[in-house]
């Protein structure tokens, strides 16, 4: 598939995502990497990414990876990534994926089999050794006989296999909701960046979404509130609890020790 479709859906004047390079060796580079980004866009989702041949392979699943092998998840296939974005994380202000981007797991995986042979099959065994996700998993493309997925051939569903580390009862998504990178949350990353951006409008608007970018940006922007006086300042417990202290009278300034 390469960049190109990837490259003419993105900005990059606007966005921070990588616009990604042309690769020394392409292929059979060794470990693969893996990741898993939580995106908070127009819907939540989870985007699972494999490297081969120098980009990453990549799938939007909707719910997020379940450990439960009972349960299939739906994963739309979608326009491969450069191997870059494996280690992005942060705010797309606008445009194509606007929202909050973490990321929620990384590692390597090893295909069990031929990739190519998997990919045009339609049939994609792999191990993932992340922080989170771990063992042995299919993705399987449905050919829309899934309910409600579409027919265009883009609909997998990703599914762990049997073994040590699948579950029926864990729920990994609520288990282990924060960054493998900064161990934030999307408040983190966001009052991290220029919550301001979406004081009047935002990626989604309404519904379980557009409540749920409500509480981010009002938590974003009363931190970076608090935070405002010394934006400079260690960070440290000691330091943070003196400045709201000497923020707290009304009216003229503390004289500050130095
Ligand atoms: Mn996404």
């Amino acid at each position: 598939m390469g960049l190109d479709s990837y490259r003419a859906k993105r900005n990059f004047a606007e966005s921070p995502e990588p616009a990604g390079k042309a690769r020394r060796s392409p292929s059979g580079r060794k470990p693969r990497l893996f990741c898993v980004q939580k995106h908070l866009a127009s819907h939540l989702h989870y985007d699972l990414r494999l490297e081969h041949n120098g980009v990453l392979l990549s799938w939007a699943v909707p719910k997020g990876p379940s450990l439960d092998p009972a349960t299939r998840r739906l994963a739309m296939h979608v326009e491969d990534h450069p191997v870059e974005y494996g280690e992005f994380e942060g705010v797309i202000p606008s445009g194509y994926g606007a929202g909050i981007v973490m990321l929620w797991d990384r590692g390597t995986w090893t295909p069990e089999g031929d990739i190519d042979a998997g990919l045009e099959k339609g049939d994609l065994k792999f191990t993932l050794d992340g922080y989170k996700l771990k063992g042995s998993w299919v993705l399987v493309r449905t050919k829309g006989r899934w309910a409600g997925a579409p027919t265009d051939g883009r609909s997998w569903l990703l599914i762990k296999h049997r073994d040590h580390w699948s579950s029926g009862e864990l729920d990994i998504a609520a288990f282990a909701p924060l960054s493998v990178k900064g161990g934030g949350d999307f408040v983190d990353i966001l009052s991290a960046d220029t919550p301001e951006i979406w004081t009047s409008s935002r990626p989604a608007q309404g519904g379980e979404t557009g409540a749920l970018f409500d509480r981010i940006v009002r938590e974003a922007l009363a931190r970076r509130a608090n935070r405002a006086p010394s934006a400079g300042g260690t960070g440290t417990g000691t330091a943070t609890r003196a400045r709201k202290t000497a923020a707290a009278p009304p009216g003229g300034r503390r004289a500050k020790s130095r």
